[in-house]
């Protein structure tokens, strides 16, 4: 497996989506420390079980991702600080998770015992709740100390209460109580997925739903799954989602695989990289096999950066040779990002390597219109070099109708494929090219933004307009069209910034 030095697996995100989540953490901390104080307030915490153990028979271990007052100390508290590794492989094992399950039971009965001979005296529902209150801290002290030394939710590997949620929740689904009831990861359809393994870089329980999906490839079935959602919250693609059994097959049915159905994979060559400015190089690959790959303007590809995992990013095709037996994608490195460091790394000319497309649907220009409007900034131009490749260079006779592009970047500099735009405007009456710089070094450029550009044109109420780029920008984009007349349904975007 590569590595970079720069980046890491598993990346910290948000994960607190309900006030729940985000302030549950206090009763932990009430219980726990104040318990120590007040005993009484220990017996809040057989009801705490009661609660996990009736919510693991229907819904697995859904109440650790969305209720357990630990899982949000960890998550809130300790994420932020945690040192975030990978948590090693024997904490995870079924004999550690069995031998404390026992010592934890073990140890809870013996108190109780202590406790039960002073059972009828006033003592007794002191001493009680200061067992449960003990207990509560412990877990607050040794998983917060694990958290902050490995990953926040180490503790939650091994927790005894989410071992008896799992076997709770066996029986749950032994007895049919969970199959109406059970949410579980679930994706639109496993062809939509970029393999970007985002969903199990998030995963708080370190587990890779992507990887894993059941024998349908349609659910994560792990019964580790704590069902938090981060997944489907961070998924690039928009392709996860909660779902019950039944609910999965008519996600599955209705789902569109338009501008899926020609992806497969390839075997490809990097016959040549270049650099376009200090962070972004271009990046050619001659097809193996299959030859060649007919693809769509606006359509992407998959590169791979991990063959042990099964790792891929998404890459615009920006450009081909006639008979697509050549694509080139253009690729930013991310600061610390892990993928594009690899590529940077260490592929080099003559590597060997897979790819998955073409794939993308969002855009794909539909060259049926009259006036097209294509609008980027960054990076989110890769889309419309083969755009306007294909529409004024691969054509017998080029586009008739009006294209304009507008095109932002911070510096000179960043304007990649200037010159490439310069030159297709000067030999095409129909291709407008509209550049504005943000922070211009000179006063040959515009200064200012996509938007600016956009309040000086007048598209027809007809024109398809193509926005790739930052949300923001896209957004400010959306509103000016929708102003000037273009109907919301010819306004397409995608964002990979
Ligand atoms: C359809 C599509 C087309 C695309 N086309 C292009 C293209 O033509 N050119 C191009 O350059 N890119 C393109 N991208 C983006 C590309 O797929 C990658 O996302 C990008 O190259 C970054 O990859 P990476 O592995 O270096 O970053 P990653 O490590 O995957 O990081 C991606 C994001 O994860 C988060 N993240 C990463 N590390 C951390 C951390 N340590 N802590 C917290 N959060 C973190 C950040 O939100 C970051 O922005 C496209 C994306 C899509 C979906
Ligand atoms: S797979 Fe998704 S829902 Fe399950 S624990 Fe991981 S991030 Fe949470
Ligand atoms: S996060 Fe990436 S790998 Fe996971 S389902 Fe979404 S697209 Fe696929």
């Amino acid at each position: 497996m590569q590595s970079s030095e720069q980046a890491t697996f598993y990346i910290k995100t948000k994960r607190s989506f309900t006030p729940v989540r985000a302030y549950a953490w206090i009763l932990t901390v009430l219980i726990g420390i104040g318990g120590q104080f007040v005993p009484l307030l220990g017996l809040l915490v057989p009801f705490i079980m009661v609660a996990l153990m009736g919510t693991s028979l229907f819904k697995g271990k859904y109440w650790c991702g969305n209720f357990c007052p630990h899982g949000s100390f960890f998550d809130n508290l300790i994420g932020p600080i945690s040192r975030h590794k990978n948590i090693p492989a024997f904490l995870r094992s079924k004999p550690v998770i069995a031998a404390v399950f026992i010592f934890f039971m073990f140890n809870l009965g013996r108190r109780f015992i202590d406790v039960y001979a002073t059972l009828g005296t006033g003592a007794f529902l002191e001493r009680l709740g200061l067992v449960f209150a003990t207990t509560y801290l412990m877990v607050l002290l040794i998983g917060g100390l694990l958290g902050l030394a490995v990953n926040e939710r180490t503790w939650c590997q091994f927790c005894p209460m989410g071992t008896i949620q799992v076997l709770f929740y066996k029986l749950g689904k032994a007895v049919g109580l969970a199959k109406n009831t059970d949410e579980k990861v679930t994706i639109s359809h496993p062809e939509l997925c970029h393999s970007c393994g985002k969903c199990a870089r998030v995963c708080p329980m370190q587990l890779s739903p992507y990887l894993q999906l059941s024998e349908d490839q349609q659910q994560f079935d792990d019964e580790k799954c704590i069902r938090c959602n981060t997944c489907t919250h961070n998924c690039p693609a928009g392709i996860l989602q909660m779902a019950k059994p039944q609910e999965a097959e008519d996600i599955k049915e209705g789902v569109s695989l338009e501008g899926f159905d020609r992806a497969r994979y390839y075997r490809a060559r990097i016959k040549a990289i270049t650099t376009l400015h200090d962070d972004i190089r271009q990046f050619s690959f001659e097809l193996i096999e299959p030859e060649n790959m007919p693809y769509d303007p606006g359509q992407f590809v998959l590169v791979e950066v991990e063959p042990d995992i099964k790792m891929y990013r998404a890459y615009t095709i920006s450009g081909s040779n006639r008979d697509n037996s050549e694509i080139r994608v253009t690729i930013k490195i991310l600061p610390g990002g892990y993928g594009t460091n690899i590529i940077f790394d260490y592929y080099k000319e003559g590597d060997v390597l897979n790819l998955k497309g073409p794939m993308g649907n969002e855009l794909r220009i539909d060259p049926s219109g009259s006036e097209l409007m294509f609008i980027a900034n960054g990076i989110g131009i890769t889309p419309f070099v083969s755009s306007v490749q294909s529409l004024f260079e691969q054509r017998e006779i080029p586009f008739q109708g009006e294209v304009a592009l507008l095109y932002g970047a911070r510096y000179e500099e960043d304007l990649v494929f200037d010159d490439y735009f310069e030159k297709m405007a000067a030999q095409n009456d129909h291709f407008n090219y509209h550049k504005i710089l943000s922070r211009p070094r000179t006063d040959q450029y515009q200064k200012g933004y996509v938007t600016d550009l956009l309040h000086k044109l007048d598209p027809s109420p007809n024109t398809r307009a193509y926005i790739c780029g930052t949300a923001e920008m896209a957004s400010g984009i959306k509103h000016i069209l929708i102003d000037k007349g273009v109907t919301e349904e010819n306004i397409y975007y995608e964002s990979f910034l």
